[in-house]
C-alpha cells in the first residue's frame, strides 16, 4: 500500500510542471529539472516545417516549427488543412516523454499573408500614414484570430524597423523614417498578444489566450539604417544615435510584453547583430529587462561569417554565447544540434546559458497556455477573411491614403472625383492586379502579380463599384495615344507601381515606376485630365512627370481591399494621410530624412492634402 502511495505521488509530483495553478516560475524550474541536454537543446531548435517530420519532432525533441517564407502545406491550402499539418506536428512533440508541445510560428506581416482568402492588410508603410494606434490594435486583434484560425499561435511580427532610405529592399516592412511613429504603431502588439495586466513585472512576455499569438519585435537592433539601404549590410551610427533612432521601440515592444524578439542580419558598426552579446545580453535582455525569448533569423548565425557557414561550429557558439535563445536553423538542423551538444559537453558554452534559453522559450510557452491547449480545433476558422475584418482593412486603407497633388492649380482641385460622368478611363499595370495591389510577402515570399494568387477586390473593381451605374468605365492597361483621342474620356485614373518584391530583392538603386508605368502616365496624363495613383512599397521617382499629372496619390500597398482606394477618391471619405516619409526629388538626395540638415524634398515628411467630401 505504501508503495502505491509512493508511486501515485511522486506520478503527481511528476505533472507539477504541468498544472497551471501551480505558479509560472516554479513550473519552469520543474519541468527544466527533468529535462536532458538533448531535450533542452532541442527546445533551442527551430526547423522549416518540410522537415518536422514526426520521426524528426520526437527523436529530436524539436521545439519550434515555422513556415519559412510563405511555405504552405498545399497551393490554396484551406484553414482545414493549415489546422491539420499543425496539430499533426503537435501531435509528435506532445508523444515525446516530456510532452513539451512544439510551437508553431510563421510570417503574417500584413495579415495572415500566406493564407489562401486571409485578410491582407496594408503594408506597414502604409499603416504608418494613419498615424493611428487604436486602428493598428484592432488589426493586430483581426491577425490574430486570422492566424489562430489556422492552428497557429506566433507571428514573425511587428517588423519594428525605422527605415532610414527607401532604397532598402524593406522599406515597405516599416511604418516609419520617424522613431515616434513606430513607436506608438507598437499598438499591434496588445492586438496580437492582448493587454498585459496591470502588476506584470517589466519585460515579461504576456499572451492572452487562445485568440491571441505570441508576437515578434524584429529585427534588433538598426536594420533600417543600413548603407545605402542595402539589406543585411552595415549600419553606422553612434551608440547615441543606435539608442535615439532604432532602439526606442524595442523599449515600448518590451513594456507591452512583446512575447519575442528576432535579431538582426546586419551588422552594427561592422559587427553582426547575431553575435552581439552587449547588446542581445547586455542591452535587451539586461537593461531593458526582456525576459521573453530571442530568436535568430533565417540561417541568421551561418550569416555570422561570410560567406555563410564559412565555420558553423564558431557561428553556434557566437550566437548562442550572445543570447540567442531560439535559432531558426531551419533545414540542417542535426549539425546545429551537433555542434551545440558538443561546445555544452565540452564547457564551450556553460550549462547556464542553456538553462536561461529554455526557461525563455518555456517561459513563453507556458504563459500562453499552449500546456493546456496545445492542440488547434476548428472553432475559428470562420475569423479568416471574415467581414468585419475586410472592413477593417478598407478603412486601414482609406487612412493609408496621401494626397500629394490635387489640380493643376488649388483652385481647380481634381478630387473627390464625379462618380457620374460620361466616360472614364482606368489604366495602369495595377489597376487590375490584386498581386500588384499586396506586394511581397504575399501567398508566397515575393509575392505574385496577377489576380488568382487570394480572394480580394482590385482598385479596377472597386471603381467599377463606386461610380454611378451610368458611367461607363474603360479599362486598358496601357493605351496609346490614339486610343486616348480616338475616345472621349471625361477623365483617366493612371495606376501604377512596383512589382512585388521582398526582402533583398527589393533592394533598388534607382527607385524607378515599373515599366510600362512611365510611359502610360505620359500617354494619358497631358490629354485627359489623370489622377495617378501610386502603388509602391516607398517614395519613388516622381518628379519628372509631376508637371503632367493632375492630381497624385500614394496609396502604398494597400493590400486586398482595394475598395479603400475608391472611398476616397470619390469623396465617401476625405483624405487624412500624412506622409511618414520623406519623398525625394532625386535618388542622390539618399538617405534624407525629416530633420536632417540639408533637407530638400520633394514632399515633406508630414505632407498630405485633404478633400471636401461629395455631397449628393
Ligand atoms: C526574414 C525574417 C523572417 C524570416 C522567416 C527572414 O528571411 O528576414 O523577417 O521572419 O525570414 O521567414
Amino acid at each position: 500500500l505504501l508503495l502505491c502511495f509512493l508511486v501515485s505521488f511522486s506520478e503527481a509530483e511528476y505533472r507539477k510542471y504541468k498544472d497551471p495553478k501551480v505558479p509560472l516560475s516554479r513550473r519552469i524550474k520543474d519541468l527544466l529539472s527533468r529535462m536532458t541536454l538533448e531535450e533542452k537543446i532541442g527546445q533551442m531548435t527551430q526547423v522549416e516545417r518540410s522537415v518536422a517530420t514526426p520521426e524528426a519532432m520526437k527523436k529530436y525533441f524539436i521545439g519550434s516549427v515555422l513556415s519559412g517564407g510563405g511555405s504552405v502545406p498545399a497551393p490554396k491550402a484551406s484553414a482545414e488543412t493549415w489546422v491539420k499539418m499543425v496539430n499533426q506536428i503537435q501531435n509528435a512533440a506532445l508523444s515525446t516523454p516530456l510532452g513539451i508541445p512544439m510551437i508553431y510560428g510563421i510570417d503574417a506581416v500584413h495579415g495572415h499573408n500566406n493564407v489562401y482568402n486571409a485578410t491582407i492588410f496594408p503594408h506597414n508603410v502604409g499603416l504608418g500614414v494613419t498615424r493611428d494606434p487604436v486602428l493598428i490594435k484592432k488589426i493586430g486583434e483581426a491577425t490574430a484570430l486570422e492566424v489562430r484560425a489556422t492552428g497557429i499561435p506566433y507571428v514573425f511580427a511587428p517588423c519594428i524597423a525605422v527605415c532610414r532610405d527607401p532604397r532598402w529592399g524593406r522599406c515597405l516592412e516599416s511604418y516609419s523614417e520617424d522613431p515616434q511613429i513606430v513607436r506608438s504603431m507598437t499598438e499591434i502588439i496588445p492586438g496580437l498578444q492582448g493587454d498585459i495586466p496591470e502588476k506584470s513585472r517589466k519585460g515579461t512576455p504576456f499572451v492572452a489566450g487562445k485568440n491571441k499569438v505570441a508576437a515578434c519585435a524584429k529585427h534588433f537592433v538598426g536594420d533600417g539604417g543600413t548603407n545605402k539601404g542595402i539589406n543585411e549590410n552595415n549600419t553606422i551610427i553612434n551608440y547615441k544615435g543606435l539608442l535615439g533612432i532604432h532602439m526606442p521601440a524595442y523599449h515600448d515592444s518590451v513594456i507591452k510584453g512583446v512575447a519575442t524578439v528576432m535579431i538582426s542580419y546586419t551588422s552594427w558598426n561592422g559587427k553582426k547583430m547575431h553575435a552581439n552579446r552587449d547588446l542581445v545580453t547586455g542591452y535587451l535582455k539586461n537593461k531593458l529587462r526582456f525576459r521573453g525569448f530571442v530568436i535568430s533569423d533565417w540561417q541568421g548565425i551561418d550569416r555570422i561569417t561570410s560567406p555563410p557557414h564559412a565555420n558553423y561550429s564558431y557561428s553556434v557558439e557566437a550566437g548562442v554565447s550572445a543570447g540567442i535563445d531560439m535559432i531558426m536553423v531551419p533545414y540542417n538542423f542535426t549539425e546545429f544540434i551537433d555542434d551545440l551538444t558538443y561546445q555544452v559537453k565540452n564547457n564551450i558554452i556553460p550549462v547556464s546559458r542553456i538553462n536561461d534559453a529554455v526557461a525563455r522559450i518555456l517561459r513563453v510557452k507556458f504563459t500562453m497556455g499552449l500546456f493546456e491547449n496545445p492542440l488547434a480545433d476548428l472553432s475559428l476558422t470562420n475569423q479568416l477573411g471574415s467581414k468585419e475584418h475586410r472592413e477593417l482593412a478598407r478603412e486601414a486603407v482609406r487612412k493609408s491614403l496621401v494626397l500629394l497633388k490635387n489640380g493643376k492649380s488649388a483652385h481647380k482641385p481634381l478630387l473627390p472625383l464625379p462618380k457620374k460622368a460620361s466616360k472614364i478611363l482606368v489604366a495602369g499595370s495595377h489597376a487590375d492586379n490584386l498581386g500588384n495591389q499586396c506586394g511581397g510577402w504575399t501567398i508566397t515570399w515575393q509575392g505574385l502579380t496577377g489576380n488568382d494568387l487570394t480572394s480580394g477586390t482590385t482598385i479596377l473593381d472597386a471603381i467599377k463599384q463606386t461610380v454611378d451605374p451610368a458611367t461607363k468605365v474603360v479599362y486598358n492597361e496601357n493605351p496609346d495615344a490614339n486610343f486616348i483621342k480616338s475616345n472621349k474620356f471625361s477623365y483617366a485614373v493612371v495606376i501604377v507601381g512596383e512589382p512585388p518584391y521582398a526582402e533583398t530583392f527589393g533592394d533598388s538603386l534607382n527607385l524607378t515606376i515599373a515599366e510600362p508605368g512611365p510611359s502610360t502616365i505620359t500617354n494619358v496624363c497631358g490629354y485627359i485630365q489623370c489622377v495617378v495613383v501610386l502603388v509602391t512599397g516607398r517614395p519613388v521617382v516622381i518628379q519628372p512627370y509631376l508637371s503632367k499629372i493632375d492630381a497624385l496619390v500614394a496609396a502604398w500597398l494597400p493590400g486586398s481591399e482595394g475598395q479603400g482606394v475608391a472611398d476616397v477618391l470619390y469623396g465617401d471619405f476625405a483624405f487624412t494621410g500624412k506622409l511618414a516619409r520623406t519623398w525625394f526629388k532625386t535618388v542622390d538626395q539618399l538617405p534624407m530624412n525629416v530633420g536632417d540638415k540639408h533637407y530638400d524634398p520633394l514632399f515633406p515628411f508630414g505632407f498630405g492634402l485633404t478633400t471636401n467630401l461629395t455631397k449628393y
